[in-house]
């Protein structure tokens, strides 16, 4: 048996739903495929202390803005969760759960997706899959031999088993600092980054960077430089991470060149022993189902334009990038950059009828 729609969404997260919200708004027959038992995507799995950098109303979805939550000026992952199911009920979002898409081929006029549950077919298919299941470590010399414990963010659940201990913590953007900051509450750490890492003033929050998305967006929009005066990857100075800075605890140092049995190395041969490194190192995104399609390439990702893959129309993908999308990484990002695709699906949907 094959199900058919219009637009198949492969992905439940916040990417998915906001595509939700405008395929449901324009009466598009659409569903959505979700891998995971319960909604909220991957804010699902992150750490119990992990906290959005900006308020929830910089924080929001289409059409219902994200409830504040009571005591606490940056909301909890729990809290985003909660807003994500909420979001689905509320939207009656057609979100199959505990379906797995495996693979994506174009049949004739049709995309077919292969799930662990049977087989959808569809003449759009927009892939929303975010990153989370796909960690990144970059690889080091000596990272076989290393005696002590390596761990990338996505398992990372909080600074007590650390208590003590010498720690590492590897990366330069907002996950690495956050971590740092409340390890080194009980820890002994280092702080080692590829670039300086750059701060936001710390009288900004994370609302700035939504401000820059939006010049970037325009000045995409108009064919001219942006001239933000952030990047979406600068750390958001949040109370624990001011915290930490002010205890001294957030000196960057230039990244090792390798590990060694007891610790790190760096080139002019200076070592420090470690027991712990913690890789802060970011995430690729998970596209193995649209590998059947071999969809060309550029820098490193499938190439598009916004959402569109360059190589197939049919095939759009949402939420994993400024590469698909100006700030579609983000919770408001991913609403500006479905509403964009939805009125393309309908531009293209009406040439097509006339
Ligand atoms: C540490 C951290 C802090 C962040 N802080 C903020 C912040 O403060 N503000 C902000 O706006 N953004 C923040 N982000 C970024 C962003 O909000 C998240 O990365 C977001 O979860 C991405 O949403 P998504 O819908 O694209 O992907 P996901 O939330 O990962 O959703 C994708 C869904 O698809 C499912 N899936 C995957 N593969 C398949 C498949 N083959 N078949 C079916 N289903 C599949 C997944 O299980 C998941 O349920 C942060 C990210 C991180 C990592």
């Amino acid at each position: 048996m094959t199900d058919r729609v219009d637009v198949l969404v492969i992905g439940g997260g916040q990417a998915g739903l906001a595509a939700g919200f405008y395929l449901r708004r324009a009466g598009v027959d659409f569903a959505i495929v979700d891998d995971q038992p319960d909604g909220g995507g991957a804010w699902q799995h992150g750490w119990p202390s992990l906290r959005l950098f900006s308020p929830a109303k910089y924080s929001s979805l289409p059409g219902w803005p994200m409830p504040p939550q009571p005591g606490e000026p940056f909301p909890t992952a729990d809290h985003v969760v909660g807003y994500l199911r909420e979001y689905e009920r509320r939207y009656q979002l057609p979100v199959h759960r505990g379906v797995r898409a495996v693979g994506v081929r174009a049949v004739d006029k049709e995309i077919l997706v292969e799930t662990d549950r049977g087989d959808w077919s569809a003449r759009t298919v927009i892939s929303a899959t975010g990153t989370w299941s796909r960690p990144y470590v970059p690889h080091y010399p000596g990272q076989q031999v290393f005696a002590g414990r390596q761990l990338h963010t996505v398992s990372y659940r909080g600074p007590e088993e650390f208590a003590g201990q010498r720690v590492v913590v590897v990366g330069g953007g907002n996950s690495a600092a956050q971590i740092l900051a409340e390890v080194s509450t009980v820890a002994d750490t280092i702080w080692v980054t590829q670039y300086p890492p750059r701060f936001l003033p710390d009288d900004v929050d994370g609302r700035v960077l939504f401000d820059v998305a939006t010049q970037q967006l325009l000045a995409r929009r108009n064919g001219v430089p942006a001239a933000g005066v952030a990047g979406l990857g600068d750390i958001v100075v949040v109370p624990p991470v001011r915290a930490a800075r002010d205890r001294g605890s957030l000196v960057a140092q230039r990244m090792f060149s390798r590990l060694t049995t007891s610790g790190i190395a760096w080139p002019d041969g200076r070592t420090e022993p470690a027991d712990t490194v913690i890789w802060c190192t970011g995430f690729r995104p998970s596209l193995s189902h649209l590998a059947p399609l071999g969809l060309g390439r550029v820098d490193g990702h499938i190439a598009t334009r916004e959402t569109e893959a360059v190589d197939d129309g049919r095939i759009r993908l949402l939420g994993y990038g400024n590469w698909t999308g100006t700030a579609s990484a983000t919770l408001v990002g991913a609403g500006r950059t479905a509403k964009q695709l939805v009125t393309e699906l309908r531009a293209v949907a009406g040439t097509r009828r006339g």
